[in-house]
């Protein structure tokens, strides 16, 4: 069965998200106080309604408790964001995503029982500092504040190298989890396996360690 969404709140952010579900062949129920917007997504999501989300009784008679996935995506009427999730959590919903603000906003969202927490503003600022420093960095997740998992392209610099030349658990304190070239994902590479220009490096470590592997081996840009 089709997996069920609502997404509520459609400024940017929401909106993208019903239109990519929507485009994944998802189910999903578009929701926001505004007409002008449910009717701007009522031929993209599958249906779209009229209503403010911080009653209780509103959310119940669209049956709410019954989507698989409920994703909060109110950003600057943090009141607004915080009663809904409040009203999705005490109602049981399976799973549910808000967006925060900022700091504070996330840290509530949390605390009142939000199943995750995205911010999409600052993680897209910290993925392209990271490419800005080098732009071999593919994609970027962070762990905790000081741990992440990159993806960087080996540049020519270290093509031809295995990754006991590299070294680069002793260097720089960071682990290769996986080696893609093409199509083909190498799990666990073996020490002795050599990189070639144009393979994708997953890699985990610390921030700091990272940004100085980028630097030294994959910033191609500095040569
Ligand atoms: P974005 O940064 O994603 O573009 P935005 O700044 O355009 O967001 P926000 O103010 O963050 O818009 O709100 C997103 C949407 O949430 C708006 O379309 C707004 O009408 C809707 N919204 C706000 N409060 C409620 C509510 N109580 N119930 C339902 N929808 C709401």
């Amino acid at each position: 069965m089709k997996k069920q969404f609502a997404v509520i709140g459609l400024g940017r952010f929401g909106g993208s998200i019903v239109k990519e579900l929507n485009e994944l062949g998802m189910e999903v129920l578009a929701i926001d106080v505004n007409e002008e917007k449910v009717n701007e997504y009522a031929s993209v999501a599958t249906h779209a309604v009229m209503a403010d989300t911080t009653d209780e009784n509103t959310l119940r008679s669209l049956g709410i408790r019954n989507f698989d996935h409920v994703i909060v995506a109110i950003g600057d009427n943090i009141q607004s964001s915080i009663l809904t999730t409040l009203m999705l959590v005490e109602i049981g919903v399976d799973h549910i995503t808000v967006k925060a603000q900022n700091d504070y906003h996330e840290k509530v969202l949390s605390k009142i029982g939000a199943h995750k927490v995205v911010h999409p503003e600052r993680d897209m600022g910290i993925r392209i500092a990271h490419n800005l420093v080098s732009k071999n960095v593919l994609d970027y997740l962070e762990l905790s504040d000081e741990f992440s998992i990159v993806e960087i392209e080996a540049g020519a610099r270290v093509d031809g190298y295995t990754l006991i030349d590299l070294d680069l658990r002793a260097k720089y304190g960071c682990n290769i989890m996986a080696v893609k070239r093409g199509e083909d994902i190498n799990v666990s590479p073996a020490a002795e396996d050599v990189l070639k220009h144009g393979d994708v490096l997953i890699v985990i470590g610390a921030d700091r360690d990272i940004t100085r592997m980028e630097q030294d081996l994959f910033d191609d840009d500095s040569d």
